[in-house]
């Protein structure tokens, strides 16, 4: 697995843990990994996850993320990067590509929707997460959804019953907040709404620790990993 070296401190992400552990140097990681900015997901590189390979265990394990950060969402990343030159979107951000390219669909489309949606999604997870939003992300899912059970039995209803690959999102448009499900590569962003939350179905992202049972899954991200503080940071 190839890891994406850190521009400041050309450091890989496994480094950076081990000196962060050692040093003390943890009081800078926000500076020299700014995940918690709803830009990020917007990069063409791949940006280092925001958190150690195991930090998630035992809801999605060190080897699911090994592959599916590792493998499959390098791949996306590197085909985009491919595919870009002489589609006269050189020089354009992710969102920009994709908004450009969703009335069509094709390769170019499904590479830059898949490298944009992974790269929300591990933001969109911390360990010890899960449990009920507050503030006002969860007045607005109260005002959106009349309550958290409702909105929790939306969101994962839409995720578990998403035929084949897909993902499963809470997303905001014209100030209402909305559950759908999307398949394949498929994305809120090309549709004119916010992603606030997703979770990967897609088969690799849980066949690994939970071979058939995707509600298991589902349910565990939402009551063990779910960042409220990412999903209420992508609030409009
Ligand atoms: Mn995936």
């Amino acid at each position: 697995m190839s890891e994406t070296k850190d521009v400041a401190t050309g450091l890989n992400r496994r480094e950076f843990m081990a000196l962060a552990g050692v040093a003390g140097v943890g009081l800078l990681a926000p500076t020299l990994f700014p995940f918690s900015s709803a830009m990020a997901a917007d990069s063409l590189d791949q940006a280092p996850l925001p958190y150690a390979m195991g930090a998630l265990e035992p809801v999605i394990s060190a080897r699911t993320l090994e592959f599916h950060y590792g493998k499959h969402h390098a791949a996306y990343v590197g085909n985009v990067k491919k595919m870009l030159p002489g589609s006269g979107l050189e020089g354009k951000s992710l969102e920009e590509i994709i908004k450009a390219t969703a009335a069509k669909g094709g390769g170019l489309f499904n590479n830059a929707a898949q490298s944009y949606n992974h790269a929300f999604y591990w933001k969109c997870m911390k360990p010890g997460g899960g449990g009920m939003p507050k503030g006002k992300l969860m007045e607005a899912i109260m005002a959106s959804f009349g309550g958290y059970d409702a909105f929790r039995k939306a969101f994962v209803d839409a995720s578990v019953g998403q035929f084949g690959s897909g993902w499963g999102w809470l997303a905001q448009e014209g100030g209402k907040l909305k559950v759908v499900a999307t398949a394949n590569a498929d994305t809120p962003l090309a549709h004119g709404a916010a992603p606030l939350l997703v979770v990967d179905v897609w088969e690799h992202a849980y066949y690994l620790d939970y071979q058939n049972r995707r509600a298991d899954y589902v349910n565990a991200f939402m009551d063990k990993l779910v960042n409220w503080d990412f999903v209420a940071a992508n609030l409009k």
